[in-house]
């Protein structure tokens, strides 16, 4: 069985597996969790199977990140039971594979600030991801007739990329799971926009496509990033290169520098690997005239300024 939520026992709290993966690569505001040494069960009280974590360290996951039921284990408390097709013991099915897990819980909200961390243990510390209200009357175990859901906000923008990529092949559930970002409220769908799709209006999207190469400025702590799309957007019957340019501040203020820059040099390494880039926000114009054989041209440039707002995709 496989499950995007777990119980962890440790810090008597249910959290998503973007939470866990956020603690492993904060460098910042989480390094008193030592997220190493957490366990994680079955979120059910009158279950608590025992669980592990899939991707939950990898920066760059090829799988959507997920918890699993212990191979030695059996586990049917009927949470969720989505995994007939999975033969125990085998390698993960790719993402987009058939066979592969998808991420179901679909959050309401994309927060674009995070709520800055209190001291651990302190009630504040538990995650902003779903608050499940129970019925004090009510002594059955948590399911969807008994408990309801507060919205599912979060600040975590792999989580909702996740869900989006787990049902590209379903645009209806796309069409569906509607999504807040900023005062906006449009459906999974509209929100993410190809980059070659950009078409000049200030609109914040989440926009995505491979990249082509990621060129490198100075040296390790002085490290600048130029992330470059293979797609150029057309206006006014024009294409036009995309980057995006990533400040040695806006790297080294990150929480999560250390992954950002792992992910960065690994493409360094390996670019004939497929890299999706997704950000929140869009490109703009620069308003200068740059020359190429054929003539002038002029660029698009997207400012990320919160690294939080952008996200790589290694399939
Ligand atoms: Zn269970």
């Amino acid at each position: 069985m496989k499950i995007g939520k777990a119980h962890c026992p440790e810090l008597d709290i249910d959290l998503t597996i973007y939470q866990l993966r956020d603690w492993h690569f904060d460098e910042d505001e989480y390094n008193d969790i030592n997220a190493d040494n957490l366990t994680f069960l079955c979120q059910d009280i009158n279950c608590r199977a025992e669980l592990s974590d899939v991707n939950a360290t990898n920066p760059k996951p090829k799988q959507t990140p997920h918890f699993r039921t212990l191979t030695n284990e059996t586990h049917s408390c009927g949470i969720e039971d989505d995994d007939k097709l999975t033969i125990p013991g085998t390698d993960e099915p790719k993402r987009g594979h058939d066979k592969a897990y998808k991420e179901n819980e679909f959050p309401d909200e994309f927060l674009l600030k995070r709520k800055p961390s209190k001291r651990r243990g302190t009630p504040e510390d538990k995650p902003e991801q779903p608050i499940i209200i129970e019925n004090p009357n009510s002594s059955k175990p948590k399911n969807d007739s008994d408990s309801r859901q507060a919205p599912n906000r979060t600040s975590d923008l792999e989580h909702i990329v996740e869900c989006f990529l787990g049902h590209q092949d379903n645009p209806e559930t796309l069409k569906h799971k509607y999504l807040t970002i900023d005062k906006q409220r449009l459906s999974y769908r509209r929100f993410f926009v190809p980059v070659g799709y950009y078409d000049g209006r200030e609109e914040l999207r989440i926009y995505y496509g491979q990249l082509k190469t990621i060129n490198v400025y100075g040296e390790d702590k002085d490290q600048r990033f130029v992330l470059k799309f293979k797609a150029w957007p057309t206006l006014e019957d024009k294409k036009h290169p995309l980057s995006i340019y990533l400040s040695k501040n806006t790297i080294n203020s990150y929480r999560k520098r250390k992954l950002f820059k792992t992910q960065m040099l690994n493409f360094l390494e390996h670019p004939e690997q497929d890299v999706l880039c997704f950000f929140f926000g869009y490109p703009e114009l620069v308003d200068k005239n740059y020359k190429n054989k054929e003539g002038t041209y002029k660029r698009l440039e997207a400012t990320v300024t919160n690294l939080d707002h952008l996200v790589l995709c290694f399939n």
